[in-house]
């Protein structure tokens, strides 16, 4: 039986936690000092060694991209902090912001050193203003007591940290468009390569990383490479934030090595909400990556066991739903997210993301014809693989995996002549 590791989340309990004072009694800014012993390299190494993966979604090894970045020539570097946390159902990084934003701002300060910055930023979602005063103060904060700025601690390093919030699209959470946004332009990928790591934030050398990633780096500066890679698995190494929401009894975020399973989490949060209803479907890192059922409740949550099941580790946004909700529906409300957020770049996103939603409208309206689920997946087949940006792959991840999961269901519509389900029976839309 996998046991939880609360480290990034041990603290949201205590008092004002988001202090400064609060996270120094807990140990907090430890981490830094031993840091700013080592040089720049060595740090790099440790997150390299501790096999550390990206926690925002794709994975991919957090100090191999540091050492992508290209080679020092006396300009500016920066690290810039994904925290436009978007993904429906992905809930992870607005509290960590909010209950532990030193640790954000420790690992940000370490990291910069790393990668040779003295300037990062945190790009956080327009939406969430009470985050942005947040982080406003802690940063001040921070600075304050000498832990940002010029020559922190005596040391000779300095790293500063401006944070800026967006207006709100999710396509901002592409690291691409976040930092054409960050320049002040409207957001939208650029081509890649160049990645960010050879011509990033003002066509300088940039390293784009997710909070928790960041967040992570102190703990493995302070406790060592054996103390991370003894938790997770071979590949997927350390622990993560699981986030449950949906039909569960206590939805709420669950910090557990890579490699628990949905099973476990969810006995973790106190089983079904109505412990009379089944767990029909579920989504293993939020809604842009296929969904599950309950024959997936023993899959190792790491990055390779939920790819080999047909899925994605993405953000480990665990929705949950039960035999109550309509998977139609559920995928519908999906879609019209995707149509919406669509920035309008490429063809075969913008025009088909519009087309899924209105036929898909249909089919729940149980207006359409057995020929549209067809459709669907063509429309799906010609987007997956054909979009300039992750995000017309990401709409087409429920579409398909519902259909080859639930065909019978959206077949039902049509013979019912509309949804099947009665909305009032289930405690999601409420
Ligand atoms: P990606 O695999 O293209 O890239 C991941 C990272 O690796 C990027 O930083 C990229 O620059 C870097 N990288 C990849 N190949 C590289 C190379 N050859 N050289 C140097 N760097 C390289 O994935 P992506 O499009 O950046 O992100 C997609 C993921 O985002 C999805 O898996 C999804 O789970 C996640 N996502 C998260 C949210 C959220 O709210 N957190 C929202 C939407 C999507
Ligand atoms: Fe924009 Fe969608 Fe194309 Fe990405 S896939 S560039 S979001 S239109």
């Amino acid at each position: 039986m996998t046991t939880l590791t609360p480290i990034l989340t041990r603290t949201w309990d205590h008092p004002r936690s988001w202090t400064l004072q609060a996270y120094r009694e807990a140990g907090g800014y430890r981490a830094l000092d031993k840091a700013l012993g080592m040089e720049a390299g060595e740090i790099l190494t440790m997150v390299k060694d501790a096999s550390l993966r990206g926690r925002g979604g794709a994975g991919f090894p957090t100090g191999l991209k540091w050492s992508f970045m290209a080679p020092p020539d006396g300009g500016p570097r920066y690290l810039v902090v994904n925290a436009d946390e978007s993904e429906p159902g992905t809930c992870k990084d607005i509290p960590l912001m909010m209950a532990n934003p030193h640790a954000l701002i420790e690992g940000v300060v370490i990291s910069s050193y790393a990668i040779g910055c003295e300037h990062a930023f945190i790009y956080l979602r327009g939406e969430v203003v009470h985050v942005y005063r947040r982080l406003l103060q802690a940063v001040e904060e921070a600075r304050a007591a000498g832990l940002l700025g010029d020559d922190i601690g005596g040391s000779g390093v300095t790293v500063d940290i401006t944070v800026h919030a967006g207006a709100g699209a999710y396509i901002c959470g592409e690291e691409t468009a976040l930092l054409d946004s960050l320049e002040g332009r409207r957001g939208q990928p650029r081509s890649k390569p160049p990645f960010p790591g050879a011509a990033g934030l003002y066509a300088r050398p940039t390293s784009v990383n997710n909070v928790e990633s960041i967040a992570s780096v102190p703990g493995i500066v302070l406790e060592g490479v054996d103390w991370f890679t003894g938790m997770g698995t071979e590949k997927s190494a350390g622990f993560g934030i699981f986030s449950l929401s949906g039909h569960v009894r206590t939805p709420g975020q669950y910090e557990a090595p890579l490699g628990i399973t949905m099973r476990e989490l969810v006995d973790m949060a106190g089983g079904m909400r109505d412990p009379d209803k089944e767990l029909k479907f579920w989504t293993p890192g939020g809604s842009s990556t296929p969904i599950f059922t309950a024959e997936h409740l023993d899959v190792p949550l790491d990055f390779e066991s939920v790819a080999a099941a047909g899925s994605m580790l993405g953000t480990r946004a665990l929705q949950v739903f039960d035999e109550t909700v309509c998977v139609v529906r559920a995928v519908d409300r999906w879609t019209e997210f995707y149509k919406h957020e669509s920035c309008g770049k490429c063809t075969p996103c913008r025009e088909g993301t519009w087309w899924l939603k209105q036929i898909l409208g249909r089919l729940e309206r149980g207006e359409g014809s057995e020929e549209d689920l067809d459709k669907l997946l063509d429309i799906s087949d010609n987007i997956l693989g054909r979009s300039f940006c992750a995000l017309g792959d990401g709409a087409t991840s429920p579409i398909t995996s519902s259909i080859q999961y639930f065909r019978d269901e959206y077949v039902a519509h049509l013979t019912h002549g509309g949804c099947p389900f009665d909305p009032a029976a289930s405690t999601l839309w409420a």
